[in-house]
């Protein structure tokens, strides 16, 4: 690594979003270090870096406090994205979700207090938002968590705002709206929706959409949440410091839209796509209706636009996906 330039720890570094951020910082020239326990992330997603002498990856797990203190040593920056995902994989076994994303969390702010970064950002979740139905949904209103997931996220957001205010640690949370885009994973039973979608589509497979498909997320293309990531670090107003965000697109698409969209997309490709049926099965536990961001704050105080709607998303992951896995 070279001494002279900025380093940032990218933590789930070989995830979906923890790589895209590696390949962007990478890009812009900085050192980028990677810890990763290989629990959900691939190998395949950090390969193309190898080579490069500003990439290093370190093995290990942030439930290991020495794991923390040894990834942070002349680090400038975190940007936290390690934990683990899903709401059903919460519910099917908490404790596990809680010592990653609860105990591994507060490792990770303890390593990069007493490392004094520069600043801890670090991936939040509209789950925090839980049973509040008001919509839009705005930084300062939350309900009670739906899900063990939410909660792990919710008590993240509190010990990121008690270190910031006894310690000085800068932090900025961002509160990610369902994510997608390249290098997501559509395999496994903890896929999300449009990476498993788009393979069955790919391979003429019914999806089943969980209830009528009227349900609504504000889907947000990966390079929106990179947008962020990027200002969070950099922002020098000290206003936008040791808060949270909303991480999203301000639409909200529903399931049947979204599978209309894919299909239409995914058909420029292989026409019979085009008349695949789509099965209805029913609700699943923890799921809120509708969700949709207000992205008022991250514009106001990041200077955030958003460069993806949901069909400009769809369309580069679409083709990314026929590509790389067809
Ligand atoms: P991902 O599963 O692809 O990436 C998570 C990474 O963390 C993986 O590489 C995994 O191996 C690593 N990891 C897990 N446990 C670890 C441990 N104990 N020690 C070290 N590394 C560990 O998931 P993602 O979609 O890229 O999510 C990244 C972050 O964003 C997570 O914190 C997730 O909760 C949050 N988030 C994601 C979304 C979304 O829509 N994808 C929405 C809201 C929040």
């Amino acid at each position: 690594m070279n001494n002279n330039i900025k380093t940032i720890l990218i933590t789930g570094g070989a995830g979906f979003i923890g790589s895209n951020l590696c390949e962007h910082f990478l890009n812009k020239g900085f050192n980028v270090r990677v810890l990763d326990n290989f629990a959900t992330g691939h190998r395949h997603n950090i390969a193309p870096f190898n080579n490069n002498h500003n990439f290093q990856l370190l093995e290990g797990d942030i439930r290991n406090l020495k794991n923390c203190h040894q990834a942070v040593e002349g680090v400038d920056y975190v940007l936290h994205q390690a934990a683990l995902g899903s709401v059903p994989r919460s519910i099917n076994d908490p404790i596990t979700t809680n010592d990653v994303n609860v105990s591994g969390f507060l490792n990770m702010l303890v390593a990069s207090r007493d490392a004094k970064v520069k600043r801890f950002v670090y991936a939040a979740s509209s789950s925090t938002y839980g049973d509040s139905e008001s919509l839009p949904k705005v930084e300062d209103v939350i309900g009670k968590p739906l899900s063990p997931y939410a909660i792990t996220k919710y008590v993240n957001e509190l010990y990121a705002d008690i270190f910031s205010k006894t310690y000085g640690l800068e932090t900025i949370g961002l509160r990610y709206f369902n994510v997608f885009g390249r290098k997501q994973d559509p395999t496994g039973a903890y896929a999300a929706v449009i990476p498993k979608f788009v393979i069955q589509l790919m391979k003429h497979e019914s999806p089943v959409i969980n209830g009528t498909g009227d349900y609504s997320r504000d889907f947000t293309y990966i390079d929106n949440v990179i947008q962020m990531n990027e200002l969070a670090m950099t922002t020098s107003n000290q206003k936008a410091l040791n808060t949270v965000y909303n991480t999203a697109v301000g639409d909200r698409t529903n399931l049947n839209e979204l599978l209309n969209y894919l299909k239409e997309f995914l058909a420029e490709y292989d026409a019979n796509i085009g008349n695949v049926e789509i099965i209805h099965g029913p609700n699943r536990a923890g799921d809120i209706p509708h969700s949709l961001a207000s992205i008022n704050k991250a514009k106001i105080l990041l200077g955030y636009k958003p460069t993806h709607k949901i069909r400009e998303g769809l369309r580069e992951a679409v083709s990314w996906y026929w590509s790389n896995l067809k």
